[in-house]
């Protein structure tokens, strides 16, 4: 008789991925089978094709892009698998126009309007940091109102820059202000320094990844030959959660199919949903306890789509997309003088002007060309929460020019997530051999993704692998919010 454990993950997207390749590695101890109903693994990771000749490249990442030095798992399972993560200098900018533009490639009129409140927004992040548990929890709105910002640096500087790197488009006054403090302080979290003069840094030092169709593909096929049975193209059911264990059924989810495949029940000793909360939720329905309602029914998810295209018109008159004379502030330093002198050569990247930002593109041309024309560059516009879908502007876009358009779910960064969601998932965590992964239990980061799926693993009797002291720490720190348990190290650190 087998002693091995049956373990079924819901959900074949960063963490169901990060969970089955952590327990993969104890074939003799568990026996594991992953469940998704599209066709392919990775889930927000995708890549589409390019027409190489027309944009210079073959493919572009068109959901997860990149990450920042912080993204140690990641860039770990890539490397497993020969990928390598490209650095890449980010280029942001924000608004329209002299008055409400500003951007982290050269001085402009706004930042040196708002240079005061820039230092004053220093003391406070410190301030938030100190009274983390009572400040932190309150919206960023309310901080910016308690503090006395102006509106015009709120909505024009604070709210954009959070907005872009969250995606949480108008919901942004709500985000919790622990995680503008983490964005610009956390040693694990932080994206970049926080710049006293300019607020953000002049081109921080950023990661963009490499093709994901291919790198989730070759992972897949390496967790199916290490004996993993990933069903993709499935659709799933809870019948029972005993104490006895869980049984499901798979369904076959592809239409062309002929005849329509059978249902299939199972009984699994042990259940990890790698999918997002209100998934789960439905799944668990009538089969979840108060806490899980409780916890589950915390995540707020909106719907968002993306539009790949090539229209520079567009995007034009959206976004200031190149330097202008008019849009810079006088230089004052040597510094400033350098930071026009970089900007006249080149293109501004505005938010997700993938050309610029997408190593693959750079790699096309070769060191020292001149940037591709304007007209040819591949972009990304994201519309935010389809409740708002009035105020889009997507029709604006010249359909001959749209590459893809894909819709996408994801949970907002409310403050409630804050006081409800993360406190509460040690609470759900382990209940009724269930665990939960995924970014939504903490921030929508790919490396969170990854993390929280080497928890859960890690929770049911796998190893972690320590392979850097920055990573550790990071996996410690998350297993002991979201699943109380404190990681013992197996080596003391290196420093
Ligand atoms: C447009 C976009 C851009 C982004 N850019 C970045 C970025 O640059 N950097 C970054 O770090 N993060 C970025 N993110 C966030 C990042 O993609 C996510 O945090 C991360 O990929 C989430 O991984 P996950 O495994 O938690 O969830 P997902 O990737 O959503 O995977 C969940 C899986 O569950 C499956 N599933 C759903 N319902 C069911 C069900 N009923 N039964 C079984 N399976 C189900 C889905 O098919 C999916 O495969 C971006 C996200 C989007 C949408």
């Amino acid at each position: 008789m087998s002693h091995r454990k049956k373990v079924v993950i819901i959900g074949a997207g960063a963490a169901g991925m990060s969970c089955a390749s952590t327990l993969a590695k104890h074939p003799d101890l568990f026996e594991v089978t992953m469940i998704d109903p599209e066709p392919q693994t990775g889930g927000q990771a995708t890549s589409i094709s390019l027409n190489e000749s027309q944009h210079g490249a073959s493919w572009l990442n068109d959901g997860v892009q990149g990450g920042s030095a912080i993204f140690r798992h990641t860039f770990r399972f890539f490397r497993s698998y020969g990928y390598e993560p490209q650095p890449v200098k980010l280029q942001v900018s924000f608004g329209k126009d002299r008055n409400n533009f500003w951007t982290n490639v050269f001085p402009s009129a706004l930042v040196k309007q708002h240079s005061r409140e820039i230092k004053k927004l220093g003391r406070v992040l410190r301030c938030i940091k100190y009274l983390m548990p009572l400040l932190g929890i309150f919206p960023v709105k309310f901080i910016l109102r308690l503090f006395r910002f102006s509106h015009d640096f709120s909505n024009k500087m604070v709210l954009p820059l959070l907005a872009l790197f969250l995606g949480t488009g108008n919901q942004t006054p709500n985000v919790s202000s622990v995680l503008l403090e983490r964005l610009f302080d956390d040693p694990q979290m932080r994206l970049w320094d926080y710049d006293p003069d300019t607020l953000l840094p002049n081109l921080p030092l950023m990661y963009t990844f490499p093709n994901l169709g291919s790198f989730y593909c070759d992972w897949a096929s390496d967790l199916g030959s290490k004996g993993v049975d990933i069903r993709l193209n499935t659709l799933v059911a809870i019948l029972e959660r005993k104490t006895k264990g869980i049984i499901i059924q798979t369904t076959p989810n592809d239409p062309h199919s002929q005849p329509p495949g059978e249902p299939l029940t199972e009984t699994f000793d042990e259940l990890v949903f790698c999918c997002p909360a209100d998934e789960a939720k439905k799944l668990l329905d009538r089969h979840a306890t108060w806490r899980e309602k409780y916890v589950l029914g915390g995540v707020k998810f909106f719907n968002d789509i993306t539009i790949t295209h090539f229209d520079s018109t567009y995007f034009q008159s959206i976004f200031e997309a190149q330097y202008h004379p008019s849009l810079c502030a006088q230089s004052t330093s040597k510094e400033r003088r350098d930071q026009i002198a970089f900007a006249k050569q080149q293109a501004i990247e505005m938010g997700f002007d993938c050309t610029n930002y997408q190593h693959q593109f750079r790699e096309s041309l070769g060191e020292g060309h001149p940037p591709r024309p304007l007209e040819e560059h591949v972009f990304q516009t994201i519309y935010l929460n389809d409740q708002l879908k009035g105020l889009w502007t997507w029709n604006e876009i010249e359909p001959s020019k749209i590459i893809a358009r894909k819709w996408w779910h994801q949970f907002g960064h409310r403050w409630q997530h804050y006081l409800r969601v993360v406190p509460g998932m040690m609470f759900i965590n382990g209940q009724r051999r269930t665990r939960y992964a995924g970014s939504w239990t903490m921030v929508n980061m790919h490396e969170i993704a990854c993390i929280s799926g080497i928890a859960a693993a890690y929770q049911l009797g796998a190893a972690y692998e320590p392979f850097d002291d920055f990573a550790e720490d990071f996996f410690a720190k998350y297993l002991l919010v979201c699943h109380g348990t404190r990681y013992k190290r197996s080596k003391p650190k290196q420093t």
